[in-house]
């Protein structure tokens, strides 16, 4: 499972040779309401990114690389989101912070944030023309407040990196305003329509 956290880790271009992380599982409610920094046990998974590097996660089966869900029913999207997807996400933020300031998270937008962290976490494992489908017939599952998955956030960072080639540092040290993102990803719509039409 650490291995696989390691290989969804080596995607991100702000990870360094003595990147360091400690993973805390809280196992019993209580503590996932105390370290996970919402006090609440319905949580998945969250960092500290501000002192520590520690890293808190729910009760899991480690060996089946699963995170339990809270009340036993089943996590959204699991096939796309193991264990070590909720480990690497988490570990992303902590990339980030390190790298840009330890408040970042009142510095930057939730989409460049935790798009950022969904790429990272995912590892590769993600289908841009079908996330980019779902997105022109305005699924709900790219929609964040309906689905509570990151994908359309991911989909923004997918397109900056991917197709545009810019590096996580480009993002981070000028990031598009929401208009500007808005406006790339209609673009990459006519974009590749008009390359299909030849
Ligand atoms: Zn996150």
């Amino acid at each position: 499972m650490l291995d696989d956290v390691s290989r969804r880790l080596a995607t991100s271009d702000l990870l360094e040779k003595d990147s360091r992380f400690k993973i805390f599982f809280c196992n019993s409610s209580w503590r996932l309401w105390l370290y996970g920094q919402h006090f609440s046990d319905q949580v998945g998974a969250d960092a500290d990114t501000s002192i520590t590097r520690n890293i808190y996660v729910r009760e899991s089966d480690i060996a089946s690389n699963r995170m339990i869900a809270p009340g036993g029913g089943s996590l959204a999207d699991p096939v796309h989101r193991p264990l070590s997807y909720f480990i690497a996400h988490e570990a992303a933020h902590i990339l980030v912070a390190r790298q840009f300031g330890r408040l970042v998270s009142f510095q930057y937008p939730q989409w460049l944030m935790e798009g950022y962290a969904d790429y990272v976490g995912k590892g590769g494992d993600f289908d841009f023309d079908e996330n980019y489908h779902l997105f022109r017939i305005n699924s709900p599952l790219m929609d964040f407040q309906q689905s509570g998955l990151y994908r359309g956030f991911h989909l923004r960072i997918s397109l900056l990196l991917d197709k545009q080639g810019q590096t996580a540092r480009q993002i981070f040290n000028h990031p598009a305003s929401e208009k500007q993102i808005g406006e790339l990803l209609e673009n990459f719509a006519k974009l590749s329509n008009s390359a299909s039409d030849k």
